[in-house]
């Protein structure tokens, strides 16, 4: 069987199940899902008398004779004669005794590698090999060669071995779980074809015939699996018809500080929608930052008071929680609503209407009580497990997850099947651009002087480390801290220059961060994992060290921290690249000002793997389809759509139910 655990083929115990797990490989259809990087192009047999030195060549012979010598040095040398009837030819192996007892004179084989000058003598240095037989077909030294992702013990050649021998043992057959009209409709190949012609194609052809299959069939499953979720979740949950009373809303509204924007107001009907049904509200709310995404929770948490029913507002770190507590309370507070506060440092014990705090909610005895609405904030930093376990602690809540995250409507719609989406997608009016310039190091005294300008006007600067690693690590916040000691030592002495990385207590960051909006520290160097949501109107620069690290998208982001104020507002990317690609890719953020524009730039020139990194979007990354394929994505959504609609509890299609049952592949 497919799902059957990888230890259960031959010559697969324990110590390469734990060496495989590094790969993600579990099961025997892990296995062959693992695709190849690339292809070594081995199709053309070179013949001996025709080598030049330096190219890569493919040739058989058989073996004259094989020694193995020591050097005064100490280091094996196997040499290997070899005759294909044109010429002869020497092959040398570098400490790798073995293959003298592994290869015998008189044995045909192919081998593979680069031609190279050795003693004087054209020779193959550490080729690949393997036995020819009139009934074994070569894999590692003739045709399209698949090169894969290893692991330290398990070499593309390993893998080759082993997938090679999945396919001819028969275990392929009746594994199709695409239905037989769908394959014809989009003229695709069955998966048994698939499978063998990603690892083993004869031309470029069939590569992009296995791909295309093996694509679709991703994209199918996992919009198939949004759907199902979907309606499992209408269909067994009830939840809280809100009444909206609008006439109180439209006060509430009238009585803000500002007017909202048509997307805000738009996106609110949205909402009214959802939350006028029995059914619990799953959407997603993504919006640029500072798109003001923060009023809308607001909005539809008044409603939930005027309904009487608790809210649950949910935010990352401690910083945003606290912020958020601050306006939330600002804004509601005059209407009669208590909001409080619980984070690892702070728990508000007195009964509220609605509780701001940190993942320390997740775990927390209020999930169960009258909770009616449960908003998260900058969904994406949240872990796919503590998504789903808040979810299961409170099924009856309507739920708002909110992103700045931008990504392609028809990409987060693919990713997210199982949510219903609403886009903010104007920025509020008098919002002015934040003027970006790369910055190359033979300018950045001139930057630092024009930072220092502007510190002694009274504005304050913010100054992104590298990224150095997805997750806040010691090495991150080692650099930070160097980068500071500089700052405060050689560049900024006269100014106050504080440090925040996550390593600290959650009550010297809060102590950190009230300093720098209270406008008492003059420059707050800090590592990227802290760059979500700060509020600082009178920050009006911001710098990012090693820029090139980070996606454009991601850079947008950061430099949405400033610009909030009614000053200019001015983004300084640093970097030492040279690399003109780089440079180009950067220059984008001084002209294009919109969050998604440099989303799709960004899969445009880095590729989707950049934008979908799993700690970015909390989901799984795909294997083999591109998700900016909207063609491909769109008939697949249309068949998963059908599928689903005559058989929602896919019981006509039990392959693709126990598929869907194995695997884990959507965010919640
Ligand atoms: P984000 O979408 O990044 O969470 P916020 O909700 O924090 O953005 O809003 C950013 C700022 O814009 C806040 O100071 C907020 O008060 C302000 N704001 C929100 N909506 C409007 C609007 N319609 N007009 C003017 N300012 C607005
Ligand atoms: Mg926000």
């Amino acid at each position: 069987m497919l799902n059957s655990p990888i230890r259960s083929l031959e010559k697969i115990g324990p110590s390469y199940e734990n060496k495989l797990r590094n790969l993600d490989i579990h099961t025997i259809e892990n296995l062959l899902y693992h695709f190849p990087v690339r292809y070594e192009d081995r199709r053309v047999l070179d013949k001996l008398n025709n080598l030049v030195l330096g190219q890569k060549a493919s040739v058989e012979g058989v073996i004259w004779q094989i020694k193995t010598t020591r050097t005064k040095y100490g280091k094996f040398l196997t040499f290997a004669t070899i005759n294909d009837g044109t010429s002869s030819l020497e092959c040398v192996w570098f400490n790798q005794a073995y293959i003298n007892r592994v290869i015998k004179s008189g044995q045909k084989l192919g081998f593979s590698g680069k031609v190279e000058n050795f003693n004087g003598k054209l020779t193959l240095i550490n080729p690949e090999y393997e036995f020819i037989s009139p009934n074994s077909f070569p894999i590692h030294t003739r045709g399209l060669v698949p090169v894969y992702p290893e692991t330290k013990g398990v070499s593309s050649k390993w893998l080759r071995s082993k997938i090679s021998w999945l396919i001819k043992s028969k275990i392929l057959t009746g594994f199709e779980i695409l239905p037989n009209h769908i394959l014809k409709r989009y003229n695709l190949i069955g998966w048994t074809e698939s499978i063998k012609n990603i690892h083993f194609p004869a031309n470029l052809d069939q590569i992009n015939r296995a791909k295309k299959r093996l694509a679709f069939e991703e994209l199918f499953l996992l919009q198939l699996e949004g759907k199902k979720i979907r309606l499992d979740w209408q269909e067994n949950l009830t939840s809280y018809p809100f009444v909206v009373d609008r006439k109180k809303i439209d006060r509430f509204i009238a009585e803000l500080p500002f007017s909202l924007t048509k997307a805000q107001k738009t996106v609110l009907k949205e909402i009214y929608r959802d939350l006028g049904k029995n059914k619990p509200m799953n959407r997603l709310l993504q919006g640029d930052v500072g798109s003001g995404k923060t009023i809308v929770a607001v909005i539809i948490s008044y409603i939930a008071f005027l309904n009487k029913k608790e809210v649950v507002f949910m935010a990352p770190t401690e910083i945003l929680a606290n912020q958020h507590f601050k306006t939330l309370s600002s804004l509601l507070n005059p209407y009669g609503m208590k909001v409080g506060l619980q984070t690892g440092s702070t728990k508000t014990k007195s009964k509220v209407n609605l509780q701001v705090g940190t993942h320390a909610l997740i775990t927390s005895k209020i999930l169960t009580k009258n909770i009616g609405l449960i908003i998260i904030d900058e969904q994406q930093r949240f872990g796919v497990k503590q998504r789903s376990l808040l979810r299961k602690r409170n099924t009856k809540a309507h739920y708002l997850t909110m992103s700045a995250t931008p990504i392609p409507r028809t990409m987060a719609l693919t990713l997210y099947g199982d949510l219903d989406l609403s886009i903010i997608d104007e920025l509020p009016v008098g919002r002015k651009k934040v003027r970006t310039f790369v910055v190359p190091p033979e300018k950045r005294d001139r930057a630092y002087t024009f930072i220092r300008k502007h510190l002694r006007k009274g504005s304050q600067a913010f100054i992104i480390c590298p990224l150095i690693d997805p997750s806040e690590t010691l090495v991150s916040v080692k650099s930070a801290t160097a980068e500071w000691e500089k700052l405060k030592t050689k560049i900024f002495p006269e100014y106050s220059v504080d440090l925040l990385h996550g390593r600290l207590k959650s009550k010297e960051k809060n102590a950190v961060i009230t300093k720098f909006k209270k406008g008492k520290s003059d420059v707050l160097v800090s590592t990227p994992v802290v760059e979500v949501g700060i509020d600082v109107p009178n920050a009006t620069i911001m710098v990012v060290e090693a820029a090139e690290r980070f996606g454009l998208a991601q850079l947008h982001q950061i430099r949405g921290r400033v610009g909030r104020g009614s000053n200019e507002s001015f983004c300084l990317l640093f970097t030492e690249s040279q690399d003109l690609e780089v440079l180009k890719r950067l220059a984008h953020m001084e002209t294009s000002h919109l969050g998604l524009e440099l989303a799709e730039l960004d899969l445009k020139i880095r590729g989707p793997g950049q934008l979908l990194g799993t700690a970015q979007h909390g989901v799984k990354p795909l294997k083999i389809a591109d998700l900016s394929n909207n063609d491909l994505i769109n008939k697949s959504k249309i068949e998963a759509e059908i599928i689903i609609k005559s058989d929602p509890k896919l019981n006509k299609h039990p392959l693709l139910k126990s598929k869907l049952a194995s695997e884990k592949m959507s965010p919640d």
